[in-house]
């Protein structure tokens, strides 16, 4: 079974002009509603301040808060505040959590947040690359804390996920493994990066590379690293950005390469973590191929949840 969970507050953050905009959320759900998924999402509740607060600096999200209270603007050249944004951003940062909750308590074995804004350039004390809260390291703390240890974080967005890592790098019972556009924004992400105890594994990836590579990425670097890390739980940042239709970045991946990963991803899930993976949406700025590329991960993990129930479990006891 498969759930998805949305912030209907994400509405309130958007500023004229700028790429991360509420529309990119509505054409995902239009192309789920479209397709014969047969899936709704829910909305999801705030994160609790607790956990934000394990993952951010105390100070930093009262600086947050007051910017939104004070009406907002832009904290760098690139992210923006509004006076609804922290609503927006603690609930996209609850749908993980959220999701997380239902993958542990068994009401769901794949689950996405379809939520903005993103989050995974959200360092502990500093918002950058459109993110205000890091939403998939919020939701990583909750599971902590519901007994889970080793736990992966895959990001296949196109830009590297400098928060994520930022946070986590010294976690020897994280795994942060990234695929992403370089050089490009942010900077971070070199192949030389490993984190504290070898639990990093970016694989940097030079402009025009396609699915061949993107793929050979995934398969022959990342998914031996996950098999010999034995995650408990898959936590995705998941980023469309690295379309070939997408305007904001150079890699060429298509639709039919997201389909392939998600498979990739479901089989990790089932060999390592009891079929479970929670999804946060990151980036993706062209919207038909967003929510065709989403779409298309979301068939591979519903067929897997409907019609591999039984594969499931006996794959899970061998791995
Ligand atoms: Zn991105």
């Amino acid at each position: 079974m498969i759930a998805l969970l949305a912030n209907p507050a994400q509405i309130g953050h958007q500023a004229d002009g700028h790429p991360e905009r509420p529309e990119r959320v509505a054409a995902v759900i239009e192309a789920i509603a479209k397709s014969d998924l047969g899936l709704v999402p829910e909305p999801a509740p705030d994160a609790p301040e607790a956990l934000i607060q394990r993952v951010h600096d105390s100070s930093y999200v009262a600086m947050l808060d007051r910017a939104a209270a004070s009406g907002g603007g832009y904290l760098d050249p690139d992210t923006y505040i509004t006076e609804l944004s922290m609503v927006a951003a603690r609930t996209a940062a609850g749908a993980v959590v959220e999701g997380v909750h239902r993958v542990l308590d068994g009401k769901a074995q794949h689950v996405l947040a379809i939520v903005r804004p993103p989050g995974h350039h959200a360092e502990h004390a500093k918002a950058m690359g459109f993110c205000l809260l890091n939403n998939i390291g919020i939701g990583l703390v909750a599971a902590r804390d519901r007994g889970i240890r080793r736990i992966a974080v895959l990001d296949f967005d196109v830009h590297h996920g400098n928060g994520t890592q930022h946070s986590f790098e010294s976690d020897p019972e994280v795994f942060y493994a990234s695929t992403h556009q370089y050089p490009f924004y942010p900077g971070t992400g070199r192949a030389a990066d490993r984190g504290t105890h070898g639990n990093v594994l970016n694989l940097p990836l030079p402009a025009g590379t396609s699915d061949r590579a993107f793929l050979g990425a995934w398969e022959k670097k990342i998914g031996p690293a996950v098999d010999i890390f034995r995650p408990e739980l898959l936590l995705v940042s998941a980023g469309f950005d690295a379309h070939e239709d997408d305007q904001l970045a150079g890699l060429e991946v298509t639709t039919n390469g997201y389909r392939e990963l998600a498979r990739m991803i479901k089989g990790w899930s089932i060999a390592h973590s009891g079929g479970r993976s929670v999804w946060a949406l990151e980036g993706g700025y062209n919207l038909k191929a967003l929510g065709d590329s989403v779409v298309a991960c979301l068939e591979v993990l519903h067929h897997q949840a409907t019609d591999g129930g039984g594969r499931v479990d006996s794959q899970a006891d061998r791995g």
